[in-house]
């Protein structure tokens, strides 16, 4: 449809990044090995696991891997594989994704109540398979302050980073886009780096030197093939709690449907710990946990759900991380890129807007400030710099819509029509490649306090919640964003980045034109260019970053048990109150493999195992660890059965999580080098 293909080609301009490393084999090729992945029609009617996920995304395939070590986990998710949509794997099919708005898609759109176009993923690897691929972990004071350990997460992040993240190449316009946020004073530069830390530096990506995106269902080489089952199209619908007199409810187990519409249960095994853990994102798992009856009293009555347990703040506290951008179009020809860099700094003060008052450039005149555009998503650059906000720099082929076809941002959102917008989509598929020449340079509010909230709209799982996110609500969002606008500023008129500017375009000019593009659903105002306060405001975006709806201390606990309810875990995006390393797909992945670490730690020591240190970041070394801790503290009595069970149990996993592990350091070392620190 044409109005998918504008809207996609437009967000895909603010998301392309860069070319990694190769690994030896795809994993692609390597995922469409997994054993323990089927379809949900497959599924017997009732079955029984040690743990069920929700949510085959970014956390709930690392979790459900490190599991399946010791127990047996069923992962439901509701979208297909990532191996069989070739969109996914591909960088520059980025756009694709997110303009599919079928039922089948891997992305599923919706607008937050603000009128800000947003997505959210339907498929195993969750956001890690449609996002943009920036990899950066979060920094050590976040890690300290939510309360785990720093070296456990180190060991999670590098167990993470030896399968997904690669360091990107760097070309011509993001060399001039670094030299140009230096130039404006964010430094140092820390070169190539996955830490979160003040300055200039190159991120890492989770896409490879080929342009091929490697996700967290890649993360399920790491499984133990009898200890998981994994089933695709698997739309879970409500959790099932026991709920008897005045204890406390515990969840049971869950309703599922395949695709065919057929209904599933499935339940845990009777044993103390066995749990089930909702790890379907912050839109998703707040959502489940108010269809299942916890969520605030009112609100679900008013959808005749039962009540499980009245928790006013599930779906409260959500944040989405505001973006805005200033197009720039190119004289120069830019390279295909993805997300490479970012900058976190604070910049020299004392902002000069020397705003340019000549005529545009020829070949974009016709274009320049009423038109609206979306992009090719073919090139695009990130940088960002400036703490508390970041400026993100991309580059990307832009197209540009002709006065006559469109206007489309001037025109009030419920009059743009799908013909019309059809037309405008028609008129840019006419233009002159020249005129898609350019870049963005976009800018995100860290840690926004403007704060919103979910509600339910329906029964339906399958649907959108309502969610509301009230960008700019507060007013130093507001001034953050002015400042990395200036920032911006101070970029495009830096001497490095002089060959990818037109000399006669003034920043208005470039505000004007980045204005009238169809990004958002909300009206623009005559002022967007004089007043940065009302461009912000009209011109805002997402960077697809939102989180929250069930934080720590408010709905879960700091262990992420569901607080009033057992048997119950969230573990994902929405327990966070920030956005980790201001690009969370790293940690969400480092979470998933922490936390199932830690849980199988503990029920080990509960069982008596003494097992302290036995797992570690690293299979192997956890599993050298337990083969000599676990015989010490087997009771005397049942001694040889134990060990002899033990030893044949352990020898097993020793030498598979060998094998895996000399496996992946021969596939880095072979083709990651020269990488990086760690
Ligand atoms: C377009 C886009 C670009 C982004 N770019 C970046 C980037 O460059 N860098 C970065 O760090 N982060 C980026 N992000 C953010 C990052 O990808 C997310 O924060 C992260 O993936 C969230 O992980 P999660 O585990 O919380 O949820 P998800 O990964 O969303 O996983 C939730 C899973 O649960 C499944 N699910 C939901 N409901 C149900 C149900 N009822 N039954 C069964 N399954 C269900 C979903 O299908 C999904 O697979 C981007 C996100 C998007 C969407």
């Amino acid at each position: 449809m044409a109005t998918d293909r504008l809207f996609s080609r437009a967000m895909a301009a603010f998301v392309v990044t860069s070319f990694f490393p190769l690994l030896c084999s795809s994993a692609q090729a390597r995922g469409m090995n997994y054993t323990f992945v089927k379809d949900a029609a497959r599924a017997p009617d009732v079955s029984y696991y040690d743990y069920i996920v929700i949510g085959g995304g970014t956390a709930g395939c690392p979790l459900s891997a490190t599991l399946s070590e010791r127990f047996r986990v069923l992962l439901l998710e509701r979208g297909g594989s990532p191996y069989d949509d070739e969109r996914i794997g591909d960088m520059t099919r980025f756009a694709d994704t997110l303009s599919d708005t079928s039922a089948g898609s891997p992305a599923q759109r919706f607008v937050s109540e603000d009128g800000v176009i947003n997505s959210r993923p339907r498929v195993l690897g969750g956001g890690s398979c449609i996002n943009a691929g920036f990899y950066t972990r979060a920094a050590d004071d976040y890690v300290r302050g939510v309360g785990w350990d720093l070296g456990k997460a180190t060991a999670a992040y590098r167990w993470v980073e030896d399968v997904v993240a690669f360091q990107p190449e760097v070309g011509p316009w993001q060399a001039a886009l670094q030299q140009g946020l230096l130039e404006s004073g964010v430094a140092p530069d820390n070169g190539f780096t996955y830490d979160h830390i003040e300055g200039t530096k190159v991120g890492g990506s989770i896409f490879d030197a080929d342009g091929r995106r490697h996700t967290a269902a890649d993360l399920l080489r790491y499984a133990r093939a009898d200890g998981l089952d994994v089933l695709l199209r698997a739309r879970v619908a409500k959790i099932l709690f026991n709920v008897r007199g005045n204890r406390r409810p515990v969840a049971r187990g869950v309703v599922f449907h395949d695709s065919a519409g057929r209904m599933h249960k499935a339940y845990l095994n009777a044993g103390h710990g066995n749990e089930i853990i909702l790890s379907a994102g912050a839109m998703g798992s707040p959502q489940l946990l108010m269809l299942s009856g916890v969520g605030p009293a009112d609100h679900l009555s008013s959808f005749g759900i039962t009540l499980v347990r009245d928790q006013p703040a599930v779906g409260q506290g959500m944040y989405d991380n505001p973006m805005n951008a200033i197009y720039v179009p190119s004289p120069t020809p830019v390279e295909v890129s993805l997300i490479q860099r970012r900058q976190l700094g604070r910049p020299a003060h004392g902002l000069q807007q020397r705003r340019r008052r000549s005529q545009a450039a020829p070949q974009l005149r016709h274009v320049r400030i009423r038109g609206s555009c979306h992009d090719h998503a073919s090139h695009m650059q990130l940088c960002k710099c400036a703490v508390p906000y970041k400026v993100t720099v991309l580059s990307t082929r832009l197209c540009c819509v002709p006065e006559q076809t469109g206007q489309l941002a001037t025109v009030p959102p419920k009059q743009r029509t799908p013909e019309a917008i059809a037309r405008a989509a028609e008129a840019m598929s006419q233009l002159n490649d020249t005129a898609f020449r350019g870049g963005f340079i976009l800018e995100k509010i860290i840690g926004p306090l403007s704060t919103g909230h979910l509600r339910l709209r329906n029964r339906n799982p399958d649907d959108n919640p309502a969610v509301t996110f009230n960008y700019f609500s507060h007013p130093e969002d507001l001034r953050r964003c002015v400042a990395g606008l200036s920032v911006i500023e101070r970029v495009i008129q830096s001497r490095a980045f002089e060959n990818f500017t037109y000399s006669d375009f003034s920043v208005e000019m470039l505000l004007n034109m980045t204005a009238s593009y169809p990004v958002n659903l909300l009206p623009r105002h005559d002022n967007d260019s004089k007043s940065l306060e009302q461009y912000c405001k009209d011109t805002v975006m997402t960077i697809w970053h939102y989180h929250g709806g069930c934080h720590v201390g408010r709905v879960v606990d700091t262990e992420y048990r569901v607080l009033g309810v057992d048997a119950l875990r969230v573990i994902d995006g929405s327990t966070f109150n920030a956005s980790p390393g201001t690009n969370p797909q790293a940690t969400v992945m480092m979470l998933g493999r922490y936390m199932g670490v830690k849980i199988q730690s503990e029920r080990l020591k509960a069982a008596g195992l003494g097992r302290k240190k036995l797992i570690a970041g690293d299979p192997y070394e956890g599993f050298k660890l337990s083969a000599t801790l676990q015989f010490s503290v087997v009771p005397a009595a049942k001694m040889q059965a134990t060990l002899q069970k033990r030893f044949w149990y352990m020898m097993n996993k020793s030498i598979i999580s060998s094998v895996m592990y000399l496996q992946r350091r021969c596939n880095k070392d072979k083709l990651l080098e020269p990488r990086n620190s760690y």
